[in-house]
Parts: structure tokens; sequence; C-alpha cells
């Protein structure tokens, strides 16, 4: 039995691999994960820091800072920090490496990690358009098991599941498809509560001037998808013709009017950046 008079009021845990992770989390359950803390201690401006209880650091967890790559996946340790992933080069697809650049600033990039930053509880991560229009999948891993769940899955339902689970991130797996045109916009001020905050991302291939494939999807306080206007693209050809361009428009207008009906700001927002997107 434990003396519970031994045991420290706040301590952080650094283990060298998953299996001492998890051995440190069966022991002390409340123990929070903490990979580059920009989130955790995000606004905190005091002398000194408020954490929790209990914390343990991810980041001499070898297996988290690992990154492999096949022909068709790219595999990134959930603790790698974003500037080491922009740093691996070629091998990162184009349109995770712009949304990468534009979070925070190079101080927070040098800190913040994929899977920190897909936790994020301040704030929507721009990282989540991406990764869902990229097709990613992210591995769940417990003490007993590992499974695979979507980016999409993930962003309504992975808090809840990791909890319930007892897991974290260990990996993202990311197809490597290359994509001609990329757009993306922030909107609002992204901020947990704000309903009009997310991220706007279009990503599309283009080949002897006729649209190939192509992703439209907004994060945020909600998630769009524009799955038909995709498959209505696919196949035409570009520049866009006035009246083509007009019934696409169409179409947008009355999906964001039926997916937000009480958020004016948005629908004005997305329509303006579809609108921009599709003049390539
Ligand atoms: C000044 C500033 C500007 C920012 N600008 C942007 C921006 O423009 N765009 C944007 O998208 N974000 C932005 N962010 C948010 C930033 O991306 C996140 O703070 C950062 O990515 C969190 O990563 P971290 O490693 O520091 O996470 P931490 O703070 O260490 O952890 C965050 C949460 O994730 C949990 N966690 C960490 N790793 C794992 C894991 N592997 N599995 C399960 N849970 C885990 C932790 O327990 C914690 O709850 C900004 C943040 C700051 C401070």
């Amino acid at each position: 039995m434990e003396d519970q008079n031994n045991i420290p009021h706040n301590q952080v845990f650094s283990p060298f691999n998953l299996a001492e992770l998890f051995t440190f989390w069966n022991r002390f359950p409340d123990s929070v994960l903490f990979a580059g803390g920009t989130d955790l201690l995000r606004g905190q401006t005091g002398r000194i820091f408020s954490l929790p209880k209990n914390l343990i650091s991810l980041d001499k967890v070898e297996e988290l800072k690992k990154y492999s790559r096949t022909e068709r996946h790219l595999e990134l340790g959930a603790a790698l920090c974003l500037s080491d992933i922009i740093r691996l080069g070629k091998i990162v697809p184009e349109a995770l490496v712009t949304i990468i650049n534009a979070i925070g600033n190079p101080r927070i990039r040098n800190l913040a990690t994929i899977g920190g930053a897909i936790m994020s509880t301040h704030r929507y991560s721009d990282l989540h358009a991406v990764l869902i229009a990229l097709d990613a999948t992210y591995e769940l891993k417990s003490a007993a098991s590992s499974r695979w769940i979507s980016a999409s899955k993930f962003v309504t339902a992975g808090a809840d599941l990791l909890q319930e689970e007892k897991a974290l991130i260990s990996r993202i797996r990311i197809p490597l498809t290359s994509w001609n045109y990329i757009f993306h916009k922030k909107i609002g001020d992204l901020h947990r509560d704000d309903p009009e905050g997310g991220t706007f991302l279009f990503l599309c291939n283009v080949m002897k001037n006729t649209i190939t494939e192509i992703h439209l999807i907004f994060v945020g306080s909600v998630i769009v998808r524009f799955k038909d206007v995709e498959t209505n693209l696919v196949g035409q050809n570009i520049p866009l013709g006035n009246k083509n361009m007009e019934t696409i428009l169409a179409n947008c207008s009355a999906l964001l009017e039926e997916k937000l009906s009480n958020n004016q700001f948005l629908q004005k927002s997305l329509y303006r950046c579809i609108e921009t997107a599709l003049t390539f």
C-alpha cells in the first residue's frame, strides 16, 4: 500500500518510452500530458505558473519523436514540434507546410507539437482543417492497445475517446497526395468560444486545365464540408465560366444558409473565401 504522506504534491514525470509513460499514468491517473506546453501555459503571465498537480512530459519519449515515410504515407510522432516537421523538407505535404507556417510565430512553432496542436483547448487548431482535408489518421495508444481513427472523426469525438480509453495520440499518418492549388483563411479570432472563428481550406488538383480533385472545408465552431460542390467541380475546366461560377456559388450559398442559419458573419466570410478560391 502506498504511503500517502510520502507523495509530493506537484510532480513532473519524464518517461523515456511509452511503457514507462503508461506506468506513471496508471499510478497517477490524474496526470496531464505536457508536450510543448504552449497551450497549457497560454495566457499565464505571472511569475509562477499554474499547472496541474501531476504532469507527464512527452519530451523524452522516443517513440513520439520519430517519423517515417513510405511510398504512400508520412508518419509523424505526436511529440514532434511544428518547426521540426517543416525541417523534414520535401517529404512533408505542401498543404501541411503552408498551414504550419501560419501558426503563431517561430518561437511558438519551436515548442508546439503536432499532438498538442490537435488537442489544443484554447482555440480551433488550424491543423484540423488540413489534416481532415488530407485524409490523415491518428493512432490512439493506451497501455493495452492501439487503434487508428480518422482526423474527421477525431475532431468531434477525439478528446472524449482519449479520456475514456486513457490513451494519447502517438502517431499521425498522412497520405502523400500533392495539390496544385492551396488557399486558406483564418476567420474570426479562433478562440474556442468564438462562434464565428475557424479555418477555411481549399485544396485542388488541376491537370491540363481540368479539375481532377478538390477539397473544401471549414473547421471551427461547426464543421462544414462541401461534398456536393466538390463532386460538381471535378471534371470542370478552369477558369470557370461566369454562368458556371454563379451556379456553384448559389449551391454554396444554399449550403451555408442551411448549416449556419443563425451565423450571418460566417456565411458571408465563407462565401467570400469560396469565391476567391474558385478564381484560381
Ligand atoms: C501565441 C500563440 C499563438 C498561436 N497561434 C496559433 C495559430 O495561429 N494557429 C493555431 O492553430 N494554433 C495557434 N496556437 C495554438 C498552438 O498551436 C498550441 O498552443 C500548440 O500547438 C499546443 O501544442 P503543445 O505541444 O504546446 O501542447 P501542450 O500545451 O503541451 O498541450 C496541449 C494539450 O494537449 C494535450 N496533449 C499534448 N500532446 C498530446 C498527445 N500526444 N496526445 C494527447 N494529448 C496531448 C495536453 O495534455 C494538453 O491538454 C497559438 C498558441 C500561442 C501560445
